[in-house]
C-alpha cells in the first residue's frame, strides 16, 4: 500500500508590528523597592478609571514591584485613597 504522505505546508501570517521597545520598570529605574501607598498620584497611573489594577504586559513593571503595587494599591483602597470600583 503506498502511502502518499504529504505535509502541507500551512503558511503562518505574521502581522508586522512596529517593533515597541521593551518597556523597563519605572519603579526599577527609580530605584524604588518598596511603593508607597500614600503615593496616590504614582499608583493611579496604574490603575483603569474604573479601579482596576493594570496588567504587567500593560505597564511594564516587573513582577516583584507588581506585587508591591498590588498591595499598595489594596492598602490605598483601604483607607479610601483609591476606589474600589470607578465609574
Ligand atoms: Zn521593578
Amino acid at each position: 500500500m503506498a502511502e502518499n504522505v504529504k505535509s502541507e505546508e500551512k503558511v503562518v501570517v505574521k502581522k508586522f508590528k512596529k517593533p515597541s521597545k521593551k518597556k523597563v520598570c519605572a519603579f526599577c529605574v527609580a530605584g524604588e523597592k518598596t511603593i508607597d501607598f500614600k503615593d496616590v498620584a504614582k499608583i493611579k497611573k496604574y490603575i483603569t478609571e474604573k479601579g482596576k489594577i493594570l496588567p504587567r504586559r500593560q505597564t511594564g513593571v516587573c513582577a516583584y514591584h507588581q506585587r508591591e503595587l498590588c498591595t499598595a494599591i489594596k492598602r490605598a483602597r483601604n483607607i479610601a485613597l483609591l476606589p474600589y470600583v470607578g465609574d
